[in-house]
């Protein structure tokens, strides 16, 4: 077992973790861990865009306000939203100064896209519908010039220390069977969603909810996991255990429209602006089709766009269709809503402080209240940002902690399981009762079930990674099921029949 210590160690090296990383003082020793490799993240495949109105005017502003809080079923935390969207403008100029482009028109000024639930254009947007990659790629590149950033890959945090009621540290195991512990005055998950307790998802193999169940596991409050997104349209891909490929909500701000297998458009019949309703409501009435045409899949009809606009303005969407037999901007292609993004996560104040002091949280594994019940489409990639920043502020204006030398923590023993089936079973359970509908029986079962998995984990400890990213899984998953029985009444993303 090895020993390392660093003034700031983050877990994760998405947008959230690496702009934090970026933005903390350079005298400061930060470490950055990521359980695979540096691109195996949710930003690497964001699509859409970033919201952000790039004007002061009061009206713009308030109507991103407004739209954010109509999404969110009013349930969100109103100061976090103006904290969103009143300090976007001045993250996406720090992105520029990153090197981050965006697309821009014909006049030059930066393209702006519609989705859903958005009053009007404000979604910019990069290398058309690659917008993460494009915005990744320069992020790195300025991380590897900072000589106060050291980026360890291949490497999970499996726990986090705590001493005298505060974290000081985590435990890390590395793919090679390396264990390290970290000693760190502050400790930022950055750890991503939940995507691979669910069997149909858009997200990265790597959102397992490790941050999730590491903040509990520490005596951190998790709040609202019950409310988890559903995207209306991923590509259908059959019984495919693969990744869901998403289809993103842009194409519908850019003209297409939704049609159910008989060939008849439906969503105005669910709500007034249709197709651009916000995410839940689309996800929901989609669903309701599909059950009342006894279909797996409606369709997204792209004519509208015509397939020359359509391959220029999206071009890894036309590319990925075209693979599979079908033009963009000409073809109808069979989708379904699968999971997408979690909303609840790791409880967090305005500074990304999670309730255990030097413990904070940010991105799509923390809640800082801004997304309500239901987040607005392309608010994701600005959350990261702006609570990023916070976070860098906060640990640059307090002064450093001195940490009495970490004891030895109990080392088990390791055997090379893979943990499959159990893996299965999680999915099958989240997937079949903590979906876009859920009812109060299947929840209890459910929860009886990830309750003995999570019983049987820790009577066979196992000091493995599959072991450690399986009892994540668990316990993130029991933490949504938990949730969803409390939540009694509908909301937002979070529908109870029964
Ligand atoms: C297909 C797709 C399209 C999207 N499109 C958009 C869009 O257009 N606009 C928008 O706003 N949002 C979009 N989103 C959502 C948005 O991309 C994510 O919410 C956001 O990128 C999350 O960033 P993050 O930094 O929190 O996590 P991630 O980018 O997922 O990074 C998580 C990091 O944590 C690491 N990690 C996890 N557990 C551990 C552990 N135990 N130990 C060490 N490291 C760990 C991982 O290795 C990874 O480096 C999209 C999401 C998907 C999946």
């Amino acid at each position: 077992m090895k020993k390392r210590s660093c003034d700031v160690l983050i877990v994760g090296g998405g947008l959230s973790g690496l702009y934090t990383a970026l933005l903390v003082d350079d005298r400061l020793k930060v470490v950055v861990v990521v359980k695979n490799t540096v691109s195996q993240t949710n930003s690497h495949l964001a699509q859409g865009g970033i919201a952000s109105e790039m004007s002061t005017d009061a009206d713009l502003l308030s109507s991103h306000f407004e739209d954010t809080m109509i999404a969110g079923s009013r349930l969100n935390d109103e100061q976090a939203v103006r904290v969103l969207i009143d300090e976007a403008k001045e993250n996406i100029e720090q992105l520029m100064r990153f090197g981050v482009t965006f697309d821009l028109d014909r006049a030059g000024l930066m393209h702006t896209t519609k989705e859903g639930g958005h009053s009007h254009a404000r979604v910019l947007h990069s290398g058309g519908d690659a917008t993460g990659k494009e915005m990744m790629a320069p992020l790195w590149k300025e991380a590897e010039k900072r000589k106060n950033i050291d980026i360890v890959e291949d490497t999970m945090v499996y726990g986090i220390v705590v001493e005298n009621g505060e974290a000081v540290g985590a435990r890390t195991l590395r793919k090679n069977g390396e264990t390290i512990h970290f000693q760190a005055g502050h400790v930022v998950l950055a750890t991503g969603g939940i995507g691979a307790l669910y069997k149909k998802t858009t997200n990265a193999a790597a959102a397992t909810g490790c941050g999730i169940a590491l903040a509990q596991n520490a005596g951190a409050r998790i709040r609202d996991m019950a409310f988890v997104q559903f995207h209306p349209s991923a590509f259908y891909n059959g019984e495919s255990d693969s990744r869901s490929f998403l289809l993103s909500e842009a194409l519908r701000g850019e003209g297409a429209v939704l049609r159910n297998i008989e060939g008849a458009l439906f969503a105005k019949r669910y709500h007034e602006d249709g197709e651009l309703a916000p995410r839940d409501v689309v996800a929901q009435a989609i669903y309701r089709e599909m059950y009342d045409t006894w279909a797996d899949y409606v369709y997204l009809d792209t004519s509208p766009l015509g397939a020359e606009y359509a391959k220029k303005r999206f071009p890894t969407i036309a590319a990925h269709l075209n693979r599979n037999g079908y033009t963009l901007g000409k073809d109808w292609i069979p989708i379904t809503p699968v999971e997408h993004f979690l909303i609840g996560g790791v409880q967090t104040n305005l500074s990304g402080e999670s309730t255990l002091p030097y413990l904070y949280a940010v991105g799509e594994c923390a809640s800082t209240g801004v997304h309500g019940a239901n987040r607005l489409a392309s608010n994701s990639l600005l959350e990261c940002v702006v609570f990023a920043r916070r976070i860098a502020q906060t640990i640059n204006k307090k002064p450093g902690r001195t940490l009495e030398p970490q004891k030895p923590g109990r080392l088990l023993q390791s055997a090379r399981f893979d943990y499959a089936p159990i893996r299965r079973k999680i999915r099958q359970l989240m997937e079949e009762h903590a979906g876009i509908v859920r009812q109060k029986p299947g929840l209890l079962e459910a929860q009886k079930g990830l309750r003995d998995i999570l019983n049987n984990l820790r009577k066979h400890e196992n000091h493995h990674r599959n072991y450690y990213e399986t009892l994540h899984m668990t316990i993130a998953a029991l933490a949504v099921i938990e949730d969803a029985l409390e939540k009694e009444t509908s909301v937002g993303c979070h529908f109870r029949l029964i």
